[in-house]
């Protein structure tokens, strides 16, 4: 951030950049509901506009003073949980939400993490405690056993029970929330040119591409241009969060930004150029080739190519998809992209073997139907998340190769060799361990190293032919190339498709 106006006045005070995360069903949809429509400003204008994922709400404290306060909105589906784990770097505060009937869970503590990697203070609301089955001490002591030490439990982490449905306790966590950014002291400087980061991207149909920024200091004036990433933008079409056109925005302001060359990176930062021609000049010197890292993996690939209504939605398949790599297959994704499915797409991915579109609030082009059917490519469209997730778990588990186990079933000692025609030998045996059966293979060892294989072709027992022998003495027809003798071990073995 650069200060060298430091001195004079421009120096404000900035609103707090507020994160909401926690652990799915814990509440945070319902607790950034609940705070967006208790706002005057957005019950009047009837809602904010879709795609622009933050929101400013102004909170009167209980002192009375008047307080701006901006909130990162993202998806409340469990696969957008690393567009939330990500708003901690964006953001300033975070609130880390923890149902009083479930306590501290699996992603409470991955939402911990990321809070505690971007370094930013956070406030526990300790949510639902409308509920009958709420217990705010049995949640206490679960966050106390995490770490989590709060307020009067030996901590100075404040927490509050709310609850995110009715509103209890809703006002009081706002002014928690102006009380921790008092403490930090946020502040920016308005005469400078804007800086922040991208927070959301789109091709808008009618208007092409589009960013969510988030300005972290300075102001974005009409005129200028921003630079994130290999894309720039004229500052010329830009709406606040209420889709209302602006001029001018500044300090913890969320603005929607029309006209870049292409999508701009969601995280990236962005800062501002007086001209077109600096703005160019800022991409090409970052035109470097990119690394690519080469994995050597002999694991069967499912390359899939995404395609999404907005790039925040194609970050949180990746990372639902990365959940499904396992030992035995590997997922590619070979392409992603914003938009509808096109006869382009199938044509690209038809290239890589068995490779699969899938699509996430996008429609599929007629044309790319047919050429799919023909080049047998699969194609699957989602509109809720955790569709994709299922059907993710049973297409990637389809092609997920089959693997042999071998299975020893036992251990039997030759005693005698009875007499041998061709690879056929009679030999008389002891079970020493499990059982051996009809027609099983068998590993033959010699002072605990392989020497051979065989299949048994016959089993007798007490002078009758048996399926399987468990314990004692037995005959057996053995048919092996290996040369066997007395004292050598015989391990029967099944093989088991997993
Ligand atoms: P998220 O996954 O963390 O975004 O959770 P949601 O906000 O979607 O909430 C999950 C479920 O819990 C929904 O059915 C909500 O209506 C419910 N819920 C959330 N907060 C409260 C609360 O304070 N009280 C009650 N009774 N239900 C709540």
């Amino acid at each position: 951030m650069k200060k060298n106006k430091a001195t004079t006045s421009n120096i404000t005070k900035r609103p707090p950049i507020v994160v909401v995360m926690g652990h799915i069903d814990h509440g945070k949809s319902t607790l950034l509901d609940y705070i967006r429509n208790s706002n005057n400003v957005t019950k009047e204008a009837g809602g904010i506009t879709q795609h622009l994922s933050a929101y400013v709400v102004n909170h009167k404290t209980k002192d009375g003073s008047e307080e701006s306060i901006t909130f990162l909105d993202t998806p409340g589906h469990a696969a957008f949980q690393k567009m939330r784990l990500r708003g901690a770097d964006v953001a300033d505060i975070a609130i880390l939400v923890v149902s009083a009937e479930d306590g501290v869970k699996p992603q409470t503590l991955e939402a911990l993490e990321s809070i505690k990697q971007a370094n930013i203070p956070y406030i526990v609301a300790i949510n639902k405690i409308d509920k009958p089955g709420a217990d705010i001490v049995r949640t206490q002591s679960s966050l106390i056993e995490n770490e989590i030490y709060v307020e009067g439990m030996g901590g100075d982490i404040p927490w509050i029970g709310i609850s995110a449905k009715v509103g209890t306790g809703v006002d009081d966590l706002l002014d928690l929330v102006i009380l921790a950014a008092d403490l930090i002291e946020l502040n920016g400087d308005v005469s400078a040119p804007a800086i922040g980061q991208v927070i959301e991207g789109e091709v808008d149909p009618k208007r092409g591409n589009t960013a969510t920024l988030l300005i972290k200091d300075g102001t974005l004036k009409s005129g200028m241009f921003v630079v994130a990433g290999h894309s720039f933008a004229p500052v010329r079409i830009m709406e606040d969060y209420l889709g209302k056109s602006v001029k001018e925005a500044s300090l913890s302001t969320p603005v929607g930004l029309v006209g870049f060359n292409t999508i701009p990176p969601v995280g990236s930062p962005f800062y501002t150029v007086k001209t077109k021609k600096e703005a160019e000049a800022a991409i090409a010197k970052k035109d470097q080739p990119a690394i690519i890292s080469h994995e050597r993996s002999l694991l069967p690939i499912v390359p899939i190519l995404i395609k999404a209504g907005t790039l925040g939605a194609i970050d949180a398949i990746e990372h639902e998809l990365s959940k499904f790599t396992s030992e035995r297959i590997t997922v590619r994704i070979i392409g992603s992209g914003v938009g509808d499915i096109t006869a382009n797409d199938v044509q690209n991915v038809s290239a890589t073997k068995n490779s699969i579109i899938v699509g996430f609030t996008v429609k599929v082009e007629r044309q790319a139907t047919d050429l799919a059917e023909r080049l047998g490519v699969e194609i699957n469209t989602f509109d809720i998340i955790y569709e994709l997730s299922d059907w993710l778990n049973t297409a990637l588990k389809n092609r997920t190769p089959k693997m042999e186990e071998v299975v020893v079933t036992g251990k039997v000692k030759i005693l005698k060799n009875f007499s041998i025609q061709k690879n056929t030998y009679v030999l008389g045996g002891r079970v020493e361990e499990g059982q051996i059966k009809m027609q099983q293979r068998v590993r033959i060892t010699r002072r605990d190293i392989e020497i051979g294989k065989g299949t048994i072709k016959n089993l007798q027992q007490y002078k009758s032919d048996v399926q399987k022998v468990d314990e004692g003495e037995f005959g057996m027809q053995l048919e092996t190339k290996t040369e066997v003798a007395p004292g050598d071990y015989l391990e029967p073995f099944d093989i088991v498709v997993t």
